[in-house]
């Protein structure tokens, strides 16, 4: 648990939030600002500032998130017309809450990968 990390409290439920899938490696929940009508952060429980911190060690943490972006992709029916599974890092990635996040989002076209 990282001080003053709005993820590490959501993931310890001392903030509220709608959650999608929570075990011992990985939490879900809703983005509170949804970009579309899918839009769900899967998140380590662990603090690491962002996915740069990760490696091998933490295989199967990231090999979870992978694997429940699929789950909850078919669970919030956007599996077959099809979504997105992104990460911000850093400045230029855009990034604002440090803590890693995966962005799962879907329900309708979501245009093209980069803003202009
Ligand atoms: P980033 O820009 O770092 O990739 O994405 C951060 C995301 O976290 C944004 O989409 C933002 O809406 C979301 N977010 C920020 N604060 C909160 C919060 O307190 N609760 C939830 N559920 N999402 C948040
Ligand atoms: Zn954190």
């Amino acid at each position: 648990m990282s001080e003053n990390c709005i993820f590490c409290k959501i993931v310890a439920g001392e903030i509220p939030s709608k959650q999608f899938y929570q075990d011992e490696l990985v939490s879900a929940f809703q983005d509170i600002s949804a970009q579309a009508p899918v839009h769900i952060l899967i998140v380590p429980n662990q603090h690491f500032n962002d996915l740069g911190e990760m490696g091998d060690a933490q295989a199967d943490i990231l090999g979870r998130i992978a694997q429940v972006a699929g789950q909850l992709a078919v669970q919030e029916g956007v599996s077959s017309d099809g979504w997105r599974f992104v990460t911000n890092i850093g400045r230029h990635g855009g990034q604002e809450v440090f803590h890693t996040h995966f962005h799962l989002l879907g329900g309708r076209p979501l245009g093209p990968l980069l803003a202009r």
